[in-house]
């Protein structure tokens, strides 16, 4: 090799000899067979440049400079490959049923109560930015956060709402919270005082919500303190409490004497307020549970999350409104190989063929949030029939087993590359819930679905 090669991608000016990348497409699909993309290619469909290898090969054709040069690519057709052909792992969120769930939580707790749609955690992995304005298009006045970055990036897609930080940030952050109009939980005096002189040199006000702890022992002026607080920060002119709440520990457990205790020292700080000759303003203590199973602790706004994507937060509420879950888990096959009896599956070769079967491999892994501790309990879910993931999770990918023998009347299915496959969400009669999930993990829902978020690409429908 004479030629340095920097990338690896310099120094094929000259072409070799035998391979004519234009004739070699006529009157022949290259790849094809890559479900969808194949079978819109055969029948004759003008391929869009980002439609899987006959794609790929327009492209090329239309590029490459007849010479031999190198392709020159254009970075607005590049950004045109959608990310599910990118990378054959997406999740889907459908706005549709996100919709239905905000309608469903307004009417459950009726006229005069406000929603604030929790979208913490890029509105736990749904996408924080399409969940806050779908949810606001949908009757949500307010929107809760976790943190000032949180609140920020909704302020930059122009989402201007109420925005509350549901804790109390850094004081260093309080320039962020005063320029970009987003409102913290406060139960320090100092935090409160250092936001209201910060407000106060900039001339405008400092409003806020007042976190009361009434028991779950996590932020919050404790109950029987509040009216001190108020007494230690109200002498300042910009404060501005806009509103007061507390936040329940056991809404969603069977046992609920807590969460009356909670209830109860909630409602005597609120009149120890009053008689003090305090507005508590908005009040709220809600969340998803709360919300749904006690009407009594609606106050003047409710604060559901899990419920907003379409899970319960509790067994508990099944019976008491109807959810439509938002997010589904997918991906396409990338390999299919029948594995002869006893060969082993993945890191460890703890699972071995019992022969008959084909071993499928996708490109989801605990990396994607697929969870390792899955590994051999989740089932995955191609043309309607349910399907035993196999051998240890990867990082970025993952194989599940298909038995080719037919019994009975079952449907024979024989996956090929490029075959969808849904990891989470419903086909027909098959489901798998990402309850399903965190019951095999001893884990609650939330946790996987803010895990589906971090790398695959999302997609909206
Ligand atoms: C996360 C959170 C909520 C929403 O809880 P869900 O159980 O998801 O409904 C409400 N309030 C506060 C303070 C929270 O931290």
């Amino acid at each position: 090799m004479a030629e340095e090669l920097p990338n690896g991608f310099t120094g094929f000016a000259k072409r070799k000899p035998g391979f004519e990348p234009a004739s070699a497409t006529v009157g022949h699909t290259p790849v094809g067979g890559y479900g969808p993309t194949g079978a819109a290619a055969l029948a004759g469909t003008p391929a869009p440049y980002s439609r899987g290898a006959q794609g790929a090969f327009q492209y090329a054709r239309d590029h490459a400079r007849p010479n031999g040069g190198a392709a020159n690519f254009d970075p607005d057709k590049l950004r045109l490959i959608p990310a599910t052909d990118r990378r054959w792992a997406w999740t889907e969120i459908d706005l549709n049923a996100f919709r239905r769930n905000v309608t469903a939580i307004k009417q459950h707790v009726g006229h005069g109560v406000r929603v604030m749609a929790v979208v913490k955690a890029d509105a736990y992995g749904h996408g924080a930015v399409r969940c806050a304005k779908t949810a606001l298009n949908s009757g949500a006045e307010y929107l809760g956060v976790a943190t000032v970055e949180e609140a920020i990036e909704l302020r930059e897609a122009l989402v201007n709402a109420p925005v509350l930080v549901l804790s109390q940030p850094p004081i260093s952050a309080i320039p962020l919270l005063l320029g970009y109009k987003v409102m913290p939980s406060i139960y320090e005096p100092d935090f409160a005082i250092q936001y209201a002189e910060a407000a106060d040199a900039y001339g405008i006000r400092a409003p806020y919500h007042l976190a009361v702890n009434t028991g779950m022992n996590r932020i919050g002026v404790r109950y029987d303190q509040v009216v001190e607080f108020l007494n230690q920060v109200s002498f300042h002119r910009a404060l501005d409490l806009v509103g007061t709440f507390t936040h329940f520990a056991t809404a969603d457990a069977a046992e609920t004497l807590d969460f009356h205790i909670q209830t109860k020292r909630f409602l005597e700080a609120l009149s120890g307020m009053r008689a003090a000759g305090v507005d508590p303003g908005i009040i709220h203590a809600a969340n998803s549970a709360a919300t749904i199973r006690y009407p009594d602790v609606h106050f003047d706004m409710v604060r559901p999350g899990i419920a907003l994507y379409g899970l319960h937060p509790c067994q508990e509420t099944r019976h008491l409104i109807e959810l439509h879950p938002v997010m589904s888990v997918h991906a396409r096959v990338t390999d299919a190989r029948l594995v002869p009896m006893s060969e082993g599956v993945s890191y460890g070769m703890n699972y071995r063929s019992p022969g008959s079967v084909k071993i499928c491999t996708i490109p989801v892994g605990y990396a994607d949030g697929l969870r390792r501790g899955l590994s051999g309990r989740t089932d995955f879910i191609v043309a309607g029939q349910r399907f035993r993931q196999v051998g240890n999770i990867c990082m970025d990918q993952c194989m599940f087993e298909v038995d080719m023998r037919i019994y009975g009347t079952r449907r024979r299915i024989d996956p090929q590359i490029g075959d969808e496959v849904l990891l989470v969400g419903r086909q027909g009669d098959s489901v798998v819930t990402l309850d399903d999930m965190a019951n095999t993990l001893g884990t609650i829902h939330y946790e996987l679905s803010i895990g589906f978020s971090h790398r695959m690409p999302r997609v909206y429908v």
